[in-house]
């Protein structure tokens, strides 16, 4: 008779909104389509690629594209399918069965279900009031508990705050564990280590073209390390684990460098609306939220009623996201994002017994 081991019988699936909503906001997509010119190549590459073969495995042309776009050498990046493959690459490949990993929470929640795979030993440190890093605390934490990776965001998904890049190469410093610094909304600030990857002996930044470059469906992320730890993570991998469309897609899309710029900007100014708008209600509505100053393609709420407004969205077709003890609400285009105000505004005038943060 077959059982289930241990570390699979409790195991959840990820679970992403699934039902149909008429606004999407829960799961910081881009909601830009790609550039014209991008889908008229990505239907050439549909007639002419070969399907019968497998592609390249180490995907040079869109690393090359991805190296051009950044300004890094194409030595120091390997491409996966998503940078949520590239995790758990990293997991399984840098972990042994008992060894310990850290996260900084709250944060992104793939990076503990990677370490219950691979029966880690997880270290959750917690983030100081306010959500910011403790660089001297996590350094602490990390020699004290013999932390062999340490992983964070930054920008932070879910608290929309930014690490400044000192504290950060402080941090790396100072670690002796294998740091894994993931920069998914960096596009979104500037505070990003990329031109630096070579510095480090303990870094590897990941990326992703699911948030600002709008290619979501594509699975697109990419690890950028100096070229010796890159090479021992192009052997890590499994080896066909990009797609070949999604390879000449990918590198489509990253060569139009004009179209990704006008994509950012809207992207940016679809989150002063969004940003704007709550302040507003904020000041309409005092002590019942607050917004944290974030610099990601969403706004980060604290709300103790947060799940009472995520309920009150749903029946109205809006979906948001709850995660970390934060309200969650991705920038859309500009009628979403009013859609979504007036709804909460709403939400906030109904609930009329304040409650203080
Ligand atoms: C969305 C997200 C990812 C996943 O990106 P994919 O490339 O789509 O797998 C990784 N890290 C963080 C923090 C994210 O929010």
């Amino acid at each position: 008779m077959y059982q289930l081991n241990q570390k699979l019988q409790g195991i959840q699936p990820y679970t992403p909104v699934t039902e149909s909503y008429r606004i999407r906001l829960d799961a910081n997509e881009s909601f830009i389509p790609l550039p014209e010119g991008v889908i008229l190549g990505a239907q050439q590459a549909l007639s002419e690629t070969a399907f019968n073969r497998y592609p390249d495995p180490m995907a040079a042309e869109l690393c090359q594209a991805f190296a051009s776009h950044y300004g890094v050498p194409a030595g120091q990046v390997v491409a996966g399918n998503g940078s949520d493959e590239l995790i758990t690459v990293l997991f399984s490949g840098f972990l042994e069965k008992g060894d310990a990993f850290a996260t900084i929470e709250p944060d992104f929640s793939m990076y503990a279900f990677n370490g219950l795979l691979q029966e880690a030993r997880h270290v959750p440190i917690q983030k100081r009031p306010g959500f910011r890093l403790d660089v001297d605390a996590v350094v602490e934490t990390c020699q004290r508990e013999n932390v062999k990776l340490l992983i964070f965001s930054n920008p932070c998904n879910p608290t929309s705050l930014v690490c400044p890049r000192e504290e950060v190469r402080r941090l790396i410093q100072n670690v002796d564990a294998l740091v894994v610094l993931d920069e998914a909304y960096m596009d979104f600030s500037d505070q990003s280590l990329l031109a630096e990857a070579d510095a480090f002996d303990n870094l590897v930044i990941l990326r992703t073209c699911s948030k600002a470059f709008g290619m979501a469906a594509l699975r697109l992320g990419f690890a950028v390390a100096r070229p010796q730890l890159a090479g021992v993570l192009r052997a890590a991998k499994s080896p066909y684990n990009v797609n070949a469309l999604s390879q000449k897609i990918g590198a489509l899309a990253l060569g139009q460098e004009l179209a990704l710029e006008t994509a950012l900007q809207d992207i940016l100014a679809s989150r002063w609306d969004l940003a704007s708008g709550l302040e507003k209600l904020a000041a309409l509505y005092p002590g019942r939220f607050t917004l944290l100053p974030g610099e990601t393609n969403f706004c980060a709420l604290q709300m103790p009623d947060g799940p009472a407004l995520l309920d009150f969205l749903a029946q109205r077709g809006i979906a948001i996201r709850y995660t970390g003890g934060l309200v969650r609400v991705t920038c859309g285009k500009y009628g979403e994002n009013q859609a979504f105000l007036q709804e909460m505004g709403a939400f906030l005038s109904q609930t009329d017994i304040p409650i203080t943060l």
